[in-house]
């Protein structure tokens, strides 16, 4: 009951607000009065970018537990954020002054896109910002400030050039400073463009701005404050500067046809063990999963009258899907409270007074059933029926409410591909591991693509076989198979893992789509467990740390690979969407932001010199070019996430870990905007993303080689 206050206060109930604070793209500098009102059917689910009213908002929904995918991008003291809630939900945001700007994917767009990259695929088989409001502020004489310019780059993808800059202002404590870029072009076009303040958990970070469009490279950058403060010229730098070696002619890639399940990844793991025999080993992880498998459950009355919450203590699939619970009057005066359990009838027998008066209570018969058939049932009294009469009612029939029919539900083994000439320690080790969140179906296309490129190649081109003769690759590509069936069949919003560990009311099946561990809050380093931000202890939030570290079968098998292959020295962990490419520190305690302890200078080097490279091989792809901004450590670029594994992996066992979130915003140059795509895009994106960043993993590889290389030659 408490529970369900908490979630009716936070008005927004954010139970399902699985979401992801992202920067304003121009839209949002848009008044909303010219624009058509986004709705939602009050039932319908979407992905939906919002402009929250103010921080308060945001804090909110934080504390709810929304769980963020990119970061919070403040404007005028708004902000903007990916939201995974219902029509319901979002109409309550837009009466607390949101305003929704942009449906990013809506709830039935996943199994439709899965849909049509599977028919694509047998069909192949056979045959800007507006500028802060309030005009120029009035100059105190004395309150001059100094800027320095702390990122200015440029680049060019699809034919448009782009500038980003990042400025700070010596006066950190004054939210009013507003900062201008102006810029200069080598055949002396000029512009300019306002900066915005960045703040993260109440700390002062920079002023920046998202990437600008601007005609042809620039070559010159100044900054200028409010308060009169003006910055050296700078030269804005070419990012990222760095291309990986040209593909050889033969070069073989392309092996995504459509969207995986993790059945269609179980196969193919099968397959590519069988076709490269000599360079694949399958590894089965340790831990089993508890399995696409959850609880029977029913109402035993009306839940919108008084009714009790009846729930099986095996899984439903291990023959209690079906079983049948009634509440009966017997019919007759001074009868006791019963219950009994015969031919998969849960019988309760209710209590009446000296005139055949039924007298037991939705309590009394919730204790009565927890008291005499513990070993079979659990129930719970409804949220909002505590102490009613309990009605006469059923049968109701027990259902685990999972709608997948072609999903094994035993325990999942997952596994890991293990590439490489020699596969026996000697070499240098690259872990490459996705899909920890479920819904992010583009993850596993992506290391399943690196996967087979290095293995096709292998055998092709000489460099690829080189790699695989200095390397020892392993790739886990689904580490979350529960979750992913999950989404792929009932849900397909579900970021977490299947496992329910919540108790009392949180258990009611209203809530069936908020259960789960988020798999990469669950590690030990810099967890939710030792005071740090970014996870919660709420079992219906996004970002629900466990019930301790380590308590999950999912995030014990990513640690359990790299504790058992101690010549792992690099990881990338593959997420969606935002475009983001990040390393540690990747979270800090609330009071003072204190970080995990910073990489040294050397460390931070080699981190962002092997992130130029690795971004530099995304782009040749399509183009794409992660911004500057959010290439970085996580905790500066995204957000605290307490508990990840990347931070486990490198302050534990001494790994160079990164993150990819794959799935970079697209500008759009008819509307002058940068777009969000979402976690299960129109199949031909996903395919995008996957190309791309498999070339990320390859030059990934390279960097270990060299790494391994340099050590070596410094013996
Ligand atoms: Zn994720």
């Amino acid at each position: 009951m408490i529970v369900r206050r908490r979630w009716a206060a936070a008005a927004t109930t954010a139970i399902l607000i699985s979401a992801a604070l992202s920067h304003p793209g121009p839209a949002a500098a848009r008044p909303a009065a010219d624009a058509t009102p986004i709705t939602l059917a009050a039932t319908e689910t979407a992905l939906v970018r919002v402009q929250l009213r103010d921080q308060a908002q945001l804090d909110r929904l934080v504390a709810a537990g929304a769980d963020l995918a990119n970061r919070p991008r403040a404007r005028d003291g708004r902000i903007l954020a990916d939201l995974v809630l219902t029509g319901a939900q979002l109409a309550d945001l837009t009466a607390q002054g949101a305003t929704a700007t942009q449906i990013v994917q809506r709830a039935g767009d996943g199994s439709r896109h899965y849909a049509d990259s599977v028919r694509a695929a047998e069909a192949r088989t056979a045959a800007g910002l507006r500028a802060p409001a309030g005009g120029q502020r009035t100059t105190a004489a004395a309150a001059v400030d100094t800027l320095a310019v702390q990122q200015a780059y440029w680049w060019t993808t699809g034919g448009q050039t782009f500038l980003q800059a990042q400025v700070a202002t010596t006066a950190t404590d004054d939210p009013d400073v507003e900062i201008t870029v102006s810029w200069r072009t080598a055949d002396g076009a000029t512009g300019s463009f306002p900066l915005y303040r960045f703040e993260d958990s109440g700390e002062y970070q920079y002023h920046y701005a998202l990437p600008q469009p601007v005609p042809s490279r620039p070559v010159q950058l100044t900054a200028t404050s409010s308060l009169g403060g003006v910055s050296r010229a700078v030269t804005p730098t070419l990012w990222p500067n760095a291309a990986p070696p040209p593909l050889p002619a033969g070069y073989q890639k392309d092996f995504i046809d459509a969207y995986l399940t993790p059945v269609d990844i179980q196969a193919r793991i099968r397959r590519l063990a069988r076709q490269y025999r000599d360079l694949v080993d399958v590894i089965d992880l340790p831990n089993r999963t508890q399995g696409y498998r959850r609880n029977a459950v029913a109402y035993l009355g009306d839940p919108a009258v008084a009714a009790v919450v009846v729930e099986s203590v095996r899984f439903g699939d291990q023959g209690m899907n079906g079983v049948q619970v009634r509440a009966v009057d017997p019919g007759r005066p001074h009868r006791p409270l019963t219950v009994g359990y015969r031919d998969r009838v849960l019988t309760v027998t209710l209590a009446t007074d000296a005139a055949g008066k039924i007298v037991s209570t939705t309590d009394d018969v919730a204790a009565a059933i927890n008291a005499r058939q513990a070993n079979r049932f659990r129930a719970t009294v409804e949220d909002g029926s505590a102490g009613l009469p309990m009605p006469v009612a059923g049968p109701a029939r027990l259902d685990d409410g999972l709608q997948g029919t072609e999903v094994p539900t035993r325990p999942w083994t997952v596994q890991a591909l293990r590439l490489g000439v020699h596969r026996d320690g000697s070499r240098v080790g690259v872990l490459a591991y996705s899909q920890e969140h479920a819904r992010e179906w583009a993850t596993p296309l992506v290391t399943l693509e690196f996967a087979e490129r290095m293995l096709a190649n292998a055998r092709t081109d000489p460099a690829t076989r080189e790699l695989l003769e200095q390397v020892d690759v392993f790739v886990i590509p689904t580490v979350n198979p529960d979750g992913a069936n999950y989404s792929f069949n009932d849900y397909n919003m579900q970021r977490k893992n299947l496992v329910n560990h919540c108790v009392g009311a949180a258990r009611d099946p209203r809530y069936r789509t908020s259960w789960g561990v988020d798999v990469n809050r669950n590690y030990t380093v810099g967890s939710y467990f030792d005071g740090y931000v970014g996870a919660s202890a709420n079992c219906l939030s996004g970002t629900y740390a466990g019930t301790a570290e380590l308590s999950e079968a999912e995030s014990g098998n990513v640690i359990a690979l790299a504790r058992a292959h101690p010549n792992i020295k690099f990881a990338m962990n593959v997420h969606s969407f935002g475009g983001y490419f990040m390393w540690p520190p990747g979270a800090y305690r609330a009071d003072g932001r204190i970080t995990l302890p910073r990489p040294s200078i050397d460390e931070s080097t080699l981190f962002l010199d092997s992130a130029r490279r690795i971004v530099g091989a995304i782009a040749q792809e399509r183009g794409t070019v992660t911004w500057p901004s959010q290439t970085g450590p996580v905790a500066d670029v995204l957000y605290s996430a307490a508990g990840n594994s990347a931070d486990q992996l490198y302050y534990e066992l001494g790994i160079f870990a990164w993150d990819f979130e794959v799935g970079n915003d697209r500008w759009n140059p008819a509307t002058g905007e940068w777009e969000g795509v979402g976690f299960q895009p129109p199949f031909d994106e996903a395919h995008g993303e996957s190309q791309e960043y498999a070339g990320g993993l390859v030059e990934l590889v390279r960097v270990a080689r060299d790494h391994a290389a340099a050590e070596a030659a410094t013996g």
